[in-house]
């Protein structure tokens, strides 16, 4: 139709394809651009790393989604910069006019001011990064059973997690679950002391996000998976597998999986003042980006503060999809008062049956806490397909602690596509 504005919006996490769903689609013709030709859902991401969950359980294909949106469109392609001037979007192939532009990009590793970090240690900010630690850590304990030196077999097991946030807490515990259950059921040439789990964190407390007694409790839970912690303690350097710590600690570590800091996915061709800390675009209450009158910011990569957030949300999945709601709402004319977070609470899990819950009513620990962290993942999971196959696989591992997902499934070498942009 004619008269419709053309709607582009840039990601398709949380934020992105709630925004899709919820526009009027009479009203707007909508495009969802994307680097990936899926949603994922981050949470999991360490799940798939410690070959608890197939990556397919926990992607979902918008083409699929978008079989039910009318007037909605998928396009394949990564943003690579933003004309404002003339309202033109470029990716690696193809150019696309919009009337109003959604910037829903979400955030990507931070390595601070070492830049060489990226190409020596593990990340989990995507399905693919998830998968290159499923392969490494499966590689690892390959390679660790049939070596027959012993100071060699540690040295293939030395994992180190640096940032002790949920993710960091998460990976940590689904090694430390491996050493302390899995090893001596799939892999008896091991034995747990060839296997050293560091987890280390800047600050005096894990999950600094959430209350002081889930932390005293995570780190218990920690504890009893034979995970060692340093609290306190920076990374200063990563040099030949040597990790250097702020308290003068040398570590011999092969595999470091860095969970400690986001940034923003900033798109080429915005004013470097729109840009706030942490990367994010500085957006007023009308979720419009700082400078521009028909280009929008929602989720991780928004920066709205007031006075209950001065350093603004927090990047969560609950901010990305009431954000999406909200500003639905508004394009798409309804009367809407000023976004109000509705903070339903924060959870983590430290292997079965152990969790921390920090909910609005209640603390919840433990067994009871892990079955509601289990419950809440599974139905904020798209698709029925996927919930029935994430819940089958934690059954299947919660009563036999076997899965059959730990296939070492290396890519091959050739054809390698130039458009497949590299983060
Ligand atoms: C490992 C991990 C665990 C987490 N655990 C939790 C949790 O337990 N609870 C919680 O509430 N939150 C959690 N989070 C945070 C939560 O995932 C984010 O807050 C949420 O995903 C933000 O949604 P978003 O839509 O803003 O961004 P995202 O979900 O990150 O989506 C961004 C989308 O943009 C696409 N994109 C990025 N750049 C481009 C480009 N240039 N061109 C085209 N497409 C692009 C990406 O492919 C992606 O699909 C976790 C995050 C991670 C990484």
């Amino acid at each position: 139709m004619e008269n419709q504005q053309h709607i582009v919006i840039i990601g398709g996490g949380f934020a992105g394809l709630n925004l899709a769903k919820k526009l009027d689609k009479s009203k707007f013709k909508i495009t969802i651009l994307d680097k990936n030709n899926f949603h994922s859902f981050p949470p999991l991401f360490y799940q798939i790393a410690s070959s608890g969950l197939e990556p397919s359980s926990i992607s979902f294909p918008f083409r699929r989604e978008m079989r039910k949106m009318k007037n909605t469109h998928f396009h394949y392609g990564a943003v690579l910069k933003v004309d404002t001037e003339n309202s033109i979007i470029h990716t690696q192939f193809e150019e696309i006019k919009y009337d109003k532009l959604v910037i829903a990009t979400g955030t990507t590793n931070n390595f601070f001011n070492q830049p060489q970090l990226k190409e020596k240690v593990h990340t989990l900010k995507s399905t693919a990064e998830a998968i290159r630690l499923r392969n490494e850590i499966l590689d690892r304990l390959e390679r660790a059973c049939i070596t027959t030196d012993s100071e060699r077999r540690k040295q293939l097991l030395s994992f180190v997690v640096v940032g002790g946030g949920p993710t960091g807490v998460e990976i940590a515990g689904a090694l430390g679950e491996m050493k302390r259950y899995i090893l001596q059921r799939e892999y008896p040439e091991i034995s747990k002391d060839d296997v050293r789990v560091i987890l280390i964190e800047g600050t005096d407390r894990f999950l600094r996000t959430m209350s002081e007694r889930a932390s005293a409790d995570a780190a218990n839970y920690l504890g009893h998976l034979m995970i060692e912690t340093r609290l306190n303690c920076l990374m200063e350097s990563y040099e030949n597998n040597i990790l250097h710590l702020s308290n003068g600690e040398d570590i011999y570590c092969e595999t470091l999986i860095w969970t400690a800091g986001v940034t923003g996915n900033v798109i080429k061709g915005m004013n470097p003042d729109s840009i706030a800390r942490g990367c994010r675009y500085i957006i007023d209450d009308s979720y419009r980006v700082k400078g521009y009158d028909n280009i929008y910011a929602i989720g991780d990569i928004a920066f709205l503060s007031d006075t209950q957030y001065p350093n603004g949300y927090p990047q969560v999945a609950q901010v990305a999809i009431q954000q999406a709601k909200h500003l639905a709402s508004q394009l798409n004319g309804q009367p809407v008062s000023k976004f109000v977070y509705n903070d339903k609470g924060s959870m983590a899990t430290v292997g079965r049956n152990r969790a921390v819950c920090d909910l609005n009513f209640t603390y919840m620990y433990g067994r009871p806490a892990w079955l509601t962290w289990m419950f809440i993942h599974l139905i904020s999971i798209l698709g029925m397909r996927n919930k029935v196959n994430v819940l089958i696989n934690w059954i299947w591992a919660y009563l036999f602690y076997s899965t059959s997902l730990r296939l070492l499934l290396r890519p091959v070498k050739y054809p390698i596509r130039k458009h497949w942009i590299d983060e």
